[in-house]
């Protein structure tokens, strides 16, 4: 890290608080405010990222400053600003509570702000502790890990180091406050500018801050754009729309549940962030929602992510409203939001099912699909997986997908088995399909064992998974007897594998 070429593009060209330090307090006319990490006093370094090391061009090791302890020359740390909605309601300034942005490294071929999650206080920490845990600390490394190998656009992960105190936690909001271990996670995007990062300005109708910031992000991170006028606003809007779409498309692919979809927790590139109380379906059910904040509404629950998507983007465009002379044209780009997402939507379809192109008659096929698979409880991944492999139309090859073997509707399944095998043309593209399918996720049991060995200080779970998960959709014979498997059952009611809490 030492070596690194530090720039500060964000500092240098966006307004910034003049008050320095972690004071908590309202901030305004600002995108950012200086403030160092606190020093922990044990920092150990437990995961790290090869392959996200590789590229930044750091060696193994810094304890010291990846736990923060040290500060290096050329780091500029500060907190950015950003409002939110938190489960559908204006939340007022939130910010980096707990996330430190160190500095951005030029690595030549590109700019990434490099950032400790769990540093201490900021300014905008409100009336929280700045720090995280071990358990969540391992499920945001991990993953973070996986989606990256799975090819669905994320932040990424450098490290994550364990500080050597305890921080507590109420883990199931009900009155009953432990100490845990406290950890720091280093990640690393192109940036962390989020959809709230605009929504602030806007809502506290400061348009100078609010087009400055714009001006910025597209000015480094959308260099193919410009806003000079409302059309090439619509433009730039448009592609974040398609990312985010994209995204959310990909997380319906392999059954990942983000869990607290809030417009602070929206990356203006499309990239997966704030890994909380996400979790994985194990069986197909579009109503599920990890998150136990939500268990009552759902709102976030697996199969309204798009929707929410589309919600979240809506209060995107309304924050970009003040810059733009006809601010009705944003409508444009909301219906981009749409069609895109049914773009991505049927490819991905077509993939997981090895069709060449979707057509509108499949719908009828896919529906009746999804309906069957929710019928019973049938495991997500593994039946996609299964159903590759098959070489006559019956649902005795895809038998280990089921929990109860006696309660497969063998002659619903058989029925549409044989309509996909006709549409298929008894050849289904299996390459594509396993590539579209993966074999390993991060269960949610997977992880709470990672975190059970760690608490131990072990880390071999931990380091097992993240080997399993880089290569999600190769068969992987070592590891299927272990992790190719449906949920056990010491996991269907346990806290952090059925439901999560947003304490972290
Ligand atoms: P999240 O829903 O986890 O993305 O967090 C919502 C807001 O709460 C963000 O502004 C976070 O920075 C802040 N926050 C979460 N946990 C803490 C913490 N332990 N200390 C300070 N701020 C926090
Ligand atoms: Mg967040």
């Amino acid at each position: 890290m030492k070596s690194l070429n530090w720039v500060s593009r964000f500092l240098d060209e966006t307004p910034g608080d003049s008050e320095v330090g972690g004071k908590p307090r309202q901030v305004l006319g600002a995108c950012w405010s200086r403030v160092k990490p606190t020093p922990t006093p044990k920092p150990v370094l437990r995961l790290w990222s090869y392959k996200m090391a590789e590229e930044l061009g750091v060696n193994y090791g810094g304890d010291e400053f990846l736990g923060g302890k040290d500060i290096l020359d050329g780091m500029d740390c500060y907190a950015q600003r950003y409002g939110g909605h938190q489960f559908g309601n204006w939340a007022g300034q939130l910010g980096d509570g707990r996330a430190i942005t160190l500095g951005e490294v030029d690595t030549g071929a590109k700019v990434f702000d490099i950032q400790l999650k769990g540093s201490g206080v900021t300014p905008y920490s409100r009336f929280a502790d700045g720090k995280a845990v071990l358990r969540s600390s391992i499920r945001e490394f991990i993953c973070s890990e996986a989606m990256y190998y799975l090819g669905i656009p994320t932040t990424r992960v450098l490290s994550m180091v364990t500080t050597g105190e305890d921080v507590v936690r109420d883990v199931l909001y009900n009155g009953n406050p432990a100490p845990e271990p406290g950890a720091i996670v280093c990640r690393v995007a192109e940036s962390f500018i989020r959809f709230g990062s605009f929504q602030i300005h806007a809502i506290t109708g400061d348009t100078e801050t609010l087009r400055s910031l714009v001006e910025y992000t597209v000015k480094h991170h959308f260099p193919k754009h410009n806003i000079a006028t409302d059309e090439s606003i619509i433009e730039w809007l448009k592609q974040i729309a398609d990312e985010t779409a994209l995204m959310i498309a990909h997380w319906m692919r392999v059954g990942f549940v983000h869990g607290v979809m809030n417009t602070d927790n929206m990356s203006i590139h499309g990239l997966t962030i704030d890994y909380g109380p996400y979790g994985w379906i194990e069986d197909y059910d579009l109503g599920w929602t990890p998150n136990t904040t939500d268990a009552g509404r759902k709102r976030y629950r697996f199969g309204n992510q798009a929707q929410i998507g589309a919600w979240n983007f809506a209060r995107l465009l309304e924050s970009i409203g003040p810059i733009m002379s006809d601010p009705e044209m944003l409508y444009q780009a909301l219906d981009f939001f749409y069609e895109s997402y049914e773009i991505h939507s049927n490819s991905m379809w077509a993939d997981k099912l090895g069709i060449e192109v979707l057509e509108k008659s499949d719908d009828e096929l896919i529906e009746e699909m999804t309906s069957l698979l929710q019928s019973t409880e049938t495991d997500m991944t593994i039946f996609f997986r299964l159903l590759s492999s098959i070489d006559t139309p019956d649902i005795k090859h895809l038998k280990y997908a089921f929990y109860k073997v006696d309660e497969i509707p063998v002659e619903q399944w058989n029925n549409w088995l044989n309509k996909w095998w006709k549409r298929v043309d008894s050849n289904p593209d299996k390459t594509k399909m396993n590539k579209a399918n993966p074999k390993y996720v991060l269960r949610n049991w997977m992880a709470q064992l990672a975190i059970d060995a760690a608490e131990e200080e072990d880390y071999t779970i931990a380091e097992e998974l993240c080997k399993l998960l880089e290569n999600p959709y190769d068969d992987q014979p070592d590891f299927e007897e272990k992790w190719f498997q449906k949920r056990p059952e010491w996991a269907r009611n346990r806290v952090g594998c059925s439901m999560l809490s947003c304490s972290s």
